[in-house]
């Protein structure tokens, strides 16, 4: 089989030349997938248009590449191995350049970073940079201007036709760069190989730590309490909590070995928050090794995975086996679906006006609500009926979120609402009426922020997940299945609450599962009980409608809760046990 290998930039640039000289002394096929950004390199992958990709991690000089570990973190994409590549940094100008007289510099900023002493020596030099390597001597070659030159390996200079102005141009002759080499996750047998490359076995991890004395030490101390020895420390800020940090953390063992998974265990209850990216040896990229053969066994691979379901052919992304230990996705400020914590989403139907929003939101989030809900485009059956309040409702919908420190989710309508909602919501819904607006949903797909996505009126559970496919195969792993209520011939009841979609779901996809009992049941006396039932049948968690006075809902007045039906739902909640995160 060839390999496509997704990087950034164009062949000659230090990814590409590196992935080249890896497969060919594995003896492997591959075809290299050049991405203009470091996130399509993710999105290449996920959206299975390459079976690996190629993201830097770190410079021996210049230091971490934050979104290396970033997008790998984001994207839950899998590190198969850390190849270490030696950048060899030549200057390289157009046959009968001279090097006192080059006035333009092209490079990528992290050469720049690499090479300021040399660059200082070239008095009057003006640094261009570049989008990669291979690109900034392509420009160079193109433009023809001996006066100009690239930083760039002496691979680039063959394929462009420029010659070597100067060697050794780094700051320090071990100017090593690691890349991680992933691939997404799911059973991809022909890249275990890959998996059990290396000698030295490193897992990466992202770590929040509470804001408090000796939180990072707590954590830290529970390594070195199992004799875990690390490689690798560094925080930086965490978007939108000005002065707490987030910690890049790589530490020396397997998460297939005992002691680690312990560790990890202990670290996940100590932390506010634990992500790990996975487990892999650290390869040369020029002298790999050879790579065992495969076994099925193996330890620390890729996740085992079930017996093929027949069903889910339609949607490979989304069934179970793609990830049989299910999904987590994080909402943001710290709040996870399908974890270890069942959720309550609340707020209006409607996004009304600032005192409604601000009193529900305050009531539902002291009450225990993790997120906040409201429409401010509203899907009515009548287009006389209140529409809602556009933008502005995004604006107090926000501003709410922001002063009770929880995420919000609110609904795109079109695709014209997409890009800007993706800036000003931290959840986009795409609501019933929508499942199937397939094209609403590549856009929901193309954007970075989690989508709740609502079973259709009248949609079967294998449509949902189809549906929910479209967003996957987009690039965006992010999605929330919800259960909304169905059309049956039932009239007691505004919807039929179809509650076995949650253990249905559960078992034919790894994504976590909403129920909306709201919508479901549209007659505001049931919806406790059907809090409770959802809990109790394995839901990750609900989301409900909540109004100051839900006489004066202006949609949905007959299924809005009041502040005290919200407080006795979270006091019922309390006594039901979560079925957790766990498979099935
Ligand atoms: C909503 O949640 O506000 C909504 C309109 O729900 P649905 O799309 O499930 O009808
Ligand atoms: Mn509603």
């Amino acid at each position: 089989m060839t390999i496509r290998a997704a990087f950034q930039g164009i062949e000659g640039a230090h990814s590409a030349i590196a992935l080249a000289t890896f497969f060919a002394k594995l003896q492997l096929d591959c075809e290299l997938v050049g991405t203009p950004t470091f996130r399509e390199v993710a999105t290449a992958v996920v959206s299975g248009r390459a079976e690996v990709g190629l993201l830097p991690i770190d410079n021996a000089i210049a230091g971490t590449v934050r979104d290396g570990y970033d997008l790998i973190a984001q994207y839950d994409l899998v590190p198969l191995v850390e190849l270490d590549w030696r950048m060899d940094h030549r200057l390289l100008g157009l046959p009968g350049a001279r090097l006192p007289e080059i006035r333009e510099v092209h490079a990528h900023p992290l050469v720049f970073a690499e090479c300021g002493r040399f660059l200082a020596t070239l008095a009057g030099a003006r640094g261009i940079p570049a989008e990669d390597t291979g690109l900034a001597a392509r420009n160079v070659a193109a433009a023809g201007d001996p006066t100009h030159a690239a930083i760039a390996p002496p691979e680039a200079g063959e394929r462009f036709g420029l010659v070597e102005l100067a060697a050794n141009v780094a700051d320090h002759p071990e100017n090593i760069t690691r890349f991680l080499l992933f691939a997404a996750a799911g059973d991809q047998p022909e890249l275990t190989r890959l998996h059990h490359l290396g000698t030295r076995r490193k897992t990466s991890l992202l770590l929040s730590t509470r804001h408090e004395e000796g939180a990072l030490a707590r954590c830290l101390g529970i390594l070195a309490e199992a004799h875990i020895n690390l490689a690798k420390l560094e925080s930086r800020p965490r978007l939108g909590r000005a002065w707490e940090a987030v910690f890049y953390l790589d530490l020396e063992g397997d998460v297939a070995e005992p002691r680690v998974a312990q560790a990890l265990e202990q670290l996940r209850g100590a932390a506010v928050g634990l992500q790990v990216l996975g487990s892999y040896g650290a390869a040369d990229a020029r002298a790999p090794g050879l790579p065992p053969p495969p076994t099925a066994s193996a330890g620390g691979g890729v996740e085992p995975v079930p017996p093929a379901d027949p069903a889910a052919a339609g949607y490979p992304k989304v069934a179970r086996a793609a990830r049989p230990r299910g999904t987590r996705v994080s909402l943001g400020h710290g709040v996870e679906i399908g974890g270890d914590e069942f959720l309550v989403i609340a707020g209006p139907c409607s996004v009304e006006s600032r005192e409604q929003m601000f009193a529900t939101a305050r009531a539902v989030v002291a009450g225990g609500a993790r997120a906040l809900r409201g429409g401010a485009f509203k899907p009515r059956t009548n287009p006389y009926a209140f529409q809602g309040l556009g933008w502005e409702g995004v604006a107090l919908l926000a501003e709410a979120g922001r002063a009770t420190g929880v995420p919000i989710v609110t609904e795109a309508m079109s695709i014209d609402q997409v890009e800007r909602l993706s800036r000003e919501s931290d959840v986009l819904q795409i609501g019933a009426r929508n499942m199937q607006n397939f094209d609403l949903l590549r856009a929901v797909g193309r954007q970075p922020k989690p989508v709740v996505l609502k079973r259709g009126l009248s949609a079967s559970l294998d449509e949902l997940l189809a549906a929910a496919e479209y967003i996957l195969a987009e690039g965006n792993p992010n999605v929330i299945l919800c259960e909304r209520g169905i059309r049956t011939f039932e009239t007691a009841t505004r919807n039929t609450l179809d509650l076995s979609a949650v253990p249905v779901l559960r078992e034919r996809s790894h994504l976590p599962v909403l129920v909306d009992p709201s919508h479901g049941v549209g007659v505001r006396r049931f919806i406790r009980p059907l809090c409770r039932a959802a809990k109790a049948v394995g839901a990750h968690a609900i989301m409900i409608e909540v109004h100051p006075n839900p006489k004066e809902a202006k949609s949905d007045a007959q299924q809005a809760l009041t502040f005290d039906d919200f407080a006795g739902i979270m006091a019922d909640l309390a006594s039901i046990p979560y079925a957790g995160g766990s498979p099935g």
